[in-house]
């Protein structure tokens, strides 16, 4: 009975495939549900000459929604996660909507509420109501104006809505699902930048490396469910190159060649073309690409795994172990979307154990450098040039001692990104071309386009007040949750003001010290001088007795 019972429980918790259908009564029931946070839209409306697409009874539906507590933010960081280019490659339509379930639910992450969240889950929603490849007849991956031979480009629905989207947002971060391989990769992946057979470097190499690693980590393995770790690498080199493809179009068409689309009206793409700058991941999530249903993976284990978010238990295998058995090829690409999401802002999280001691967790970064600490008292400063991120592996959180709930805390630093700069090769020779990491390196950065604004988010300043933290005591940071987020980043002139005088304080401070420092230096000296000079006049009277009595003798 009791086996029955959880049995019965673990269908009920297990991820199962979602329908056409359903999928598009699941989004507009969360739009109904959730108005205020989640919205629909419906990006070819207003095109004309579409094609007609029969889904069942009913002419096929494009749609996305956009999740973000405040949308009229000008400057909200925006991910896309889109997926189903091909209706056959089933895992991505499934994840993007568990994703938007998981955003309008009550138990989300906080650091959630500060990103603009795109999830497009049928790009081609003719192919996933047949099960199909391509959109009647014709691949929308291949269908995009890069590099693209073909006479006319964005012939298809599909690749003419999903453009639509760079019509209206500035997207920092993307992925985009596909099935049938396993791997994350990255530009380049057009036949355009290709050397002796392998993808050249793009300018925004380096970071595309280092989050595909991260997304790698959290999405590991599982022998249980024979799903293996994702290798990372660039288009050309790991799945294969194409022309017109996707991801390539919305890294660089923004800045690199395009094409002309023969009788397509310019005005539909040239715009969304000009906008497209984003750090974009083709993740082939799994050699097969309909995996069996029993491998999807369970609700459950996502809920556990959130709770202890930041993810350090990525690195432990111990504790991997413990969630393998539920943790599928739907969970695995949700934490994937989840780690990108959020690396789009640096963030940080404030832990008190209610007596002496605060964990700062530095959430959006790797790694971090030029840490300052100032207690509101100015006595106490904490400088510290590199301290570790909830990205990596070593991190342990930064524990500051001896705070009391009275203890008020500015708190400044950057994430480190030396490595996004340092392409060894990069085609063609540029600097980092991508919004997100022009973000985090350049400080002067702005992009408009039209209510949009994206602008360096990389001088990060947060106010602590202890008082306010949660006073849970916390036993470990594996098995709590965090207690506060403070996302407060202030603008550059707030902090000039506020950080300014402190610095001048600390200024002042060192001048008196050195100068009592000083006083006490020269007190001793001249002592010291007395001393040796009445020791030496003594000396000196002592020989010339001696010598007095020598001359005696
Ligand atoms: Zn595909």
């Amino acid at each position: 009975m009791n086996s029955l019972f959880l049995t019965l429980f673990s269908l009920i918790q297990a991820y199962q495939y979602y329908s056409y259908q359903e999928i598009v009564d699941t989004f507009k029931k969360l739009e109904i549900d959730h108005t205020d946070v989640f919205r629909l839209y419906y990006p070819t409306k207003d095109l004309d000459n579409l094609r007609y697409l029969d889904c069942g009874d009913e002419e096929c539906q494009f749609f996305y929604a956009e999740f973000a507590q405040n949308p009229n933010a000008a400057d909200l960081p925006t991910v896309l996660i889109a997926a189903g280019f091909h209706g056959d490659e089933v895992i991505g339509q499934n994840v993007v909507t568990e994703l938007a379930k998981y955003l309008t639910s009550e138990s989300k992450l906080e650091f959630l509420n500060n990103r603009r969240i795109l999830l497009y889950p049928m790009v081609n929603p003719y192919g996933y109501y047949h099960k199909v490849r391509e959109e009647m007849g014709k691949d929308a991956n291949r269908d995009f104006n890069v590099d693209n031979p073909s006479s006319i480009c964005f012939q298809t629905n599909a690749a003419r809505g999903l453009a639509q989207v760079y019509n209206k947002y500035i997207i920092q971060l993307g992925i985009t699902f596909h099935g049938g391989d396993n791997s994350i990769s990255y530009s380049w992946g057009t036949c355009n930048h290709k050397q002796n057979g392998m993808a050249t470097e793009s300018p925004d190499d380096s970071a595309m490396e280092m989050i595909a690693r991260i997304m790698k980590d959290i999405a590991a393995e599982n022998n249980n469910l024979q799903i293996q770790q994702y290798s990372i690498g660039r288009m050309t080199d790991l799945v294969y190159e194409v022309n017109g493809g996707y991801e390539d179009w919305a890294y660089a068409a923004g800045w690199d060649r395009t094409n002309t689309c023969g009788n397509r009206n310019s005005e539909e793409y040239l715009k969304p073309s000009s906008n497209a700058r984003a750090l974009t991941y083709l993740i082939e999530a799994g050699f097969l690409k309909q995996p069996k249903s029993n491998t999807l993976g369970t609700i459950e284990t996502t809920n556990q795994m959130l709770q202890n978010w930041p993810p350090l238990h990525f690195y432990d295998q111990k504790l991997l172990t413990k969630y393998q058995q539920g943790y599928g090829n739907i969970n695995r690409n949700l934490m994937a979307s989840l780690s990108l999401i959020d690396l789009a802002k640096p963030y940080l999280i404030a832990k008190w154990d209610g007596e002496k001691e605060m964990i700062l967790n530095f959430g959006g970064c790797y790694s971090v450098t030029k840490l300052t600490i100032i207690r509101s008292d100015k006595k106490s400063i904490i400088q510290d040039q590199n301290t570790t991120g909830i990205w990596d592996q070593f991190n342990k959180g930064y524990v500051l001692p001896n705070i009391t709930k009275n203890d008020l805390f500015e708190i400044s630093y950057q994430c480190d990104v030396k490595q996004f700069k340092t392409q060894r090769n990069p085609d063609p020779k540029l600097q980092p071309q991508s919004y997100f990491v022009q973000s985090r390196i350049n400080d002067t950065y702005e992009y408009r386009f039209d209510q949009y604004l994206v602008q360096n988010t990389n001088k990060i300043l947060y106010r602590i007040n202890v008082s306010e933290l949660n006073h849970t005591k916390i036993n470990s940071l594996f098995e709590t949750q965090q207690v506060s987020i403070y996302v407060t980043t202030q603008s550059e002139d707030h902090q000039d003001q506020q950080i300014s005088p402190n610095q001048n304080n600390n200024k002042k401070e060192h001048i008196w010290w050195l100068l009592a420092i000083f006083i006490v230096l020269s007190f001793v000296l001249t002592i010291l001088l007395y001393k040796y000079c009445s020791k030496k006049q003594e000396e000196e009277v002592m020989e010339m007795y001696t010598i007095q009595n020598e001359a005696k003798l």
